[in-house]
């Protein structure tokens, strides 16, 4: 017999992971042993930090930007997987997301060569600018073995979380679990219907007291991410730095809009195409959004109070 909803209730799970703290809120039946779910997840997003975190000297990553030029490196699937989807994204963006930026992220103080946002020195920053560039990236004919050219430095920081958001959705489907909502630092994805029969929702980040009707977005078999200036950046003489960082110029993203959301079908291009758009900025950003079909949010603070402003997809979404 299968189980009633009813019999469900919602278990809420979390941990720390990426620098970050994840949380899982699942609906399962009440005699169901959390522990093992727990492990599993935790288990999941270490297995992701130790193949794509900049911050640990052993991982996938770290090895592969310390490598000599002109050498080769097999990379785990989900790393490909990863790198994938974020050479796709460079392309479809115009190369406004990039994971080459790691010696920029370094030289402005937002990655672990550099412990404080800070200016960088003019002179680093143009020897470094010339090992960046996904263009740069080459994979063997395999598509399993990826080339060092020579300084080239991943940052993979953008795109990471949604990916785990995404791996943690999957096993829990696999693992039996019929609705559950995901979040790694503030990506989310929902799958399923809570206990209750509800789809889950969640709130769209908007400009802190802004007096705007609150954005609410159901989250049915979807991922949403945001990006923006809003909870990393520095300010100096007055400029605000955001740590998104604009590949045509090497600094980091002037007057970034405060938060950008963007839905997709999963986590891990929600998260790219957030940072992509933070990136363009609220014209070129939406204009590119809208050709895409993408659906995405800029929420900015504009002279005369909070301005927002969503693409029909965005829109089509909020009606249903
Ligand atoms: P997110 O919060 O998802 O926008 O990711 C921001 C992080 O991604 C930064 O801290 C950097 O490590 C990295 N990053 C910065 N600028 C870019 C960019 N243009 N493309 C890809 N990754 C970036
Ligand atoms: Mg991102």
């Amino acid at each position: 017999m299968q189980e009633r909803p009813a019999a469900n209730a919602i278990a809420d799970l979390g941990g720390e992971t990426m620098g970050t703290t994840w949380r899982v809120r699942l609906s399962v039946p009440r005699t169901r042993a959390l522990r093992p779910l727990h492990d599993g997840i935790q288990e999941r997003l270490d297995a992701v930090v130790a193949q794509m975190s900049p911050w640990e000297p052993d991982s996938d990553i770290s090895r592969y930007n310390r490598a000599a030029a002109d050498t080769w490196h097999a990379l785990p699937p989900e790393f490909l997987a990863v790198l994938q989807a974020a050479i796709e994204i460079a392309a479809a963006s115009d190369g406004a997301f990039d994971p080459t930026l790691g010696a920029l992220v370094d030289l402005w103080g937002f990655g672990p060569g550099g412990a404080h946002p800070r200016l960088p020195d003019p002179a680093a920053l143009d020897a470094a600018r010339p090992h960046c560039g996904w263009r740069r990236l080459e994979l063997d004919a395999s598509g399993t073995r990826l080339r060092q050219p020579g300084g080239l430095r991943l940052d993979l920081s953008a795109i990471a979380k949604g990916f785990g958001v995404d791996a943690v959705a999957a096993d829990l489907r696999e693992a039996g679990i019929d609705g559950a909502l995901v979040e790694v630092g503030g990506e989310l994805r929902g799958f399923g219907r809570r206990p209750d029969g509800e789809y889950w929702r969640v709130l769209v980040e908007a400009v802190a007291d802004a007096d705007e009707a609150p954005c609410v977005l159901p989250l049915d078999g979807c991922a949403v991410a945001t990006s923006g200036d809003r909870w990393h950046r520095f300010e100096h003489d007055g400029r605000r730095y955001s740590h998104s960082i604009d590949p045509r110029s090497g600094a980091p993203v002037a007057d970034a809009a405060a938060a950008v959301t963007v839905v997709a079908g999963d986590a891990m291009r929600a998260d790219a195409w957030s940072t992509a758009l933070t990136v363009l900025g609220p014209e070129d950003g939406f204009a590119l959004a809208a050709r895409h079909g993408l659906a995405a949010r800029f929420a900015q603070r504009g002279s005369g109070g909070a301005i927002s402003r969503a693409t029909p997809a965005f829109e089509r979404l909020l009606a249903e």
